[in-house]
């Protein structure tokens, strides 16, 4: 394990300010798209735990129209840096006759949304979307179909800005790299 203290082994890739301009971007492409939401009928924004937790309250804040949020519990990685090849999920929601987007930190394989997006359609929401901050499309093995990305990345592991390495580095206000 690596010490938070001896962060000068990380890279930086996206500083605070650069993921900072690019959510306000997304807010407002996601406000743009969803014109058509009310209060009787809010976008219902889901974010995937833990990773997503800060890129989720940075999100809403850039969102206008209406929204509520909720949270899910998905794990697949554990303390390791290679995916496990199968996803725990934690919920208990309802998204019948919803607008719904889900809000997810990095789309790796693609299992882990795969598996979300699959036990959600089966409750027929109105509609479902994926919003993820990072992609790395060249590390994908299962098909989603990503609505809003940030940032499309190498395949390289990253930490920070609630990503984490074995639990560390979510507070990183910028997503680095480990160098070697
Ligand atoms: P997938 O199911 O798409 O393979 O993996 C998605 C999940 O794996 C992400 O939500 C994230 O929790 C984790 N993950 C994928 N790539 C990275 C990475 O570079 N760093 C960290 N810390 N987690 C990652």
């Amino acid at each position: 394990m690596i010490a938070i203290e001896d962060d000068a082994r990380l890279t930086q890739l996206f500083s605070g300010e650069t993921i900072r301009n690019r959510v306000a971007e997304l807010g407002a492409a996601i406000s743009g798209d969803f014109s058509n939401v009310s209060e009787a009928d809010p976008l219902y924004l889901i974010a995937v735990l833990k990773g997503a937790f800060i890129f989720a309250a940075d999100l809403i804040r850039a969102i206008t129209v209406p929204c509520t949020i909720d949270f899910l519990s998905a794990s697949s990685y554990g303390t390791a840096k290679t995916s496990s090849g199968t996803v725990a999920l934690r919920h208990s929601l309802s998204v019948a006759n919803r607008h719904v987007l889900l809000i997810e930190d990095i789309v790796d394989t693609g299992l882990t949304l795969q598996r979300i997006s699959d036990e959600l359609t089966a409750q027929h929401p109105a509609s479902l979307g994926i919003c993820t901050l990072l992609d790395k499309p060249a590390a994908r093995k299962h098909p989603v179909r990503i609505a809003y990305t940030g940032f499309s990345i190498p395949d390289r592991f990253v930490v920070g800005y609630g990503i984490d390495y074995g639990e560390h580095y979510r507070q990183l206000p910028y997503i680095g790299f480990f160098s070697s």
